[in-house]
């Protein structure tokens, strides 16, 4: 690889907030050497037209979940072509390691990024070797087996923590001392090696509409797996909340604040809602948010920075029971085509309230603007009947405009994300941007750039 390199012409944007500027950018042995206008090539240096291109620094892609796609695909398409240079994963509660020796269990950890991140089981399992049991041997593996484009960062997963001890009584109960203890040890595993932090879920329900095992988990361990994270300082606990479903997260704030203050971890938590469906919840998440601001607390408040946007479609998706619509996510859990066209015309199953509280009849189907065969968009239109327009439904996609509302999120100062933090400061002075994309959607064998996002909150 070329290290000196003279970068010229290019627009220079340097994360500090400091304006963009055209300057010249030298590179000697792999690091910045000299930033100027007008500098002149050195020997043996070469010169790349930067002309019309931002310079910039790597950027950090601050959540995904590549922890499995990174090991069939570890040229992490499509993040190093956006200019990614660190990736963090273990984000959500969900890590690939620790995990038991139980292959059933270790199945379900597998089965929840699945569902939740849309990752194929088959080469989740089949691709990983899965030559380890703690975070350590996990690293070991990555290490010796594995080489990347960017940098690789992970926290470990509270839910992986505890099928790992619980095995699947972690779904049902609360753990008892002896399992906490083990946690313990798990985790201190996990951060002597490196990892991030602990992060965990207070969010999800499953397929099944079961609540992840991190939401059984008491403040016995909670207290317990923060005490070690407070002896390693620079750790972060991050904490996913429900503010999509059963609207929950203030309370579960409040909860893991209680915790996470006296220990002085740093928390990190998804607390600005900017969805027309969360309006409720806007004003008691940012007095939150003030609040811990005022105390200084060291509590980083995430936020999505892009609109996301949502890719449907009645053969895999994350979207109907994402937003607790477990009455369209049948028609996924069907397991062919024909049981899934059976069910949408059983009058029984059209009877049930369904789509975002509209009835059937009220959804008609319509190409979208780009009328690609896999874009058709269903649109909420009253009057207007299902039957005979949805020659293929389960080759639909739909944005979902109600549950996405984006509309009312473009009008919120904090929807700009990024943007904003650089226009008006003192709307965000300690949040963190969450992503650059959920690229963690990307599929077995080749990235789909133009659907990989989804409408979940992370
Ligand atoms: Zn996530």
């Amino acid at each position: 690889m070329q290290h000196n390199l003279l970068l010229r012409g290019g627009t220079v944007v340097d994360g500090t907030g400091a304006p963009a500027r055209e300057v010249d950018v030298r590179v000697r042995n792999g690091l910045i050497a000299e930033i100027g206008a007008g500098l002149e090539a050195a020997a043996r240096e070469r010169v790349i037209d930067a002309r019309g291109c931002y310079v910039t620094p790597g950027f950090i892609e601050t959540h995904n979940h590549f922890d499995a796609p990174m090991w069939w695909t570890p040229t992490l398409d499509p993040m190093p072509g956006y200019g990614v240079t660190t990736s963090i994963n273990g984000n959500c509660g969900f890590s690939a390691a620790p995990v038991s020796d139980d292959p059933e269990v270790r199945l379900e950890m597998v089965k929840i990024f699945s569902f939740f991140e849309d990752i194929p089981i088959k080469p989740f399992m089949d691709a990983l070797p899965w030559d380890w049991r703690t975070w350590s041997e996990y690293k070991h593996s990555l290490q010796t087996r594995l080489k990347f484009p960017a940098n690789i960062a992970a926290y470990t997963g509270h839910i992986a923590i505890r099928l790992a001890v619980m095995g699947m009584e972690a779904w049902d109960r609360v753990a008892r001392p002896d399992e906490i203890a083990k946690m313990c040890r798990l985790l201190d595993d996990a951060l002597g090696a490196g990892a991030l932090g602990l992060s965990s879920n207070l969010l999800d329900h499953d397929s099944r509409d079961r609540a992840v095992p991190s939401l059984v988990a008491d403040d016995a361990e909670f207290g317990a797996l923060l005490d070690v994270l407070a002896k390693y300082p620079g750790t972060t606990f991050q904490v996913i909340v429900d503010s999509f479903m059963r609207m929950t997260a203030e309370a579960s704030v409040e909860r893991m604040a209680r915790l996470c203050a006296p220990r002085n971890i740093r928390m990190q938590w998804v607390g600005v809602p900017t969805y027309a469906f969360q309006e409720k919840l806007r004003g008691p998440l940012f007095a939150q948010h003030e609040r811990f601001k005022a105390r200084g607390l060291d509590f980083w408040t995430g936020f999505h920075h892009l609109p996301a946007t949502s890719s449907v479609s009645f053969l895999s998706s994350l979207v109907f029971a994402q937003s607790n619509n477990y009455v369209w996510h049948e028609i996924i859990s069907a397991p062919t085509e024909e049981a899934k066209l059976a069910l949408l015309e059983d009058p029984a199953w059209r009877a049930c309230p369904s789509l975002l509280g509209a009835s059937l009849a009220t959804i008609a189907v319509q190409p979208s603007a780009r009328a690609h065969p896999l874009r058709l968009g269903i649109r909420l239109r009253t009057g207007r009947r299902l039957t005979g327009r949805v020659c293929d439904p389960t080759r639909c996609l739909a944005p979902i405009r109600r549950a996405c509302s984006v509309a009312a999120r473009q009008r919120h100062p904090l929807h700009h994300g990024s943007e904003a933090l650089a226009q008006e400061p003192r709307h965000l002075p300690r949040v963190v941007p969450r992503s650059t994309g959920d690229w963690q959607h990307q599929r077995f064998r080749r990235p789909r750039p133009d659907a990989v996002r989804c409408g979940r909150p992370c």
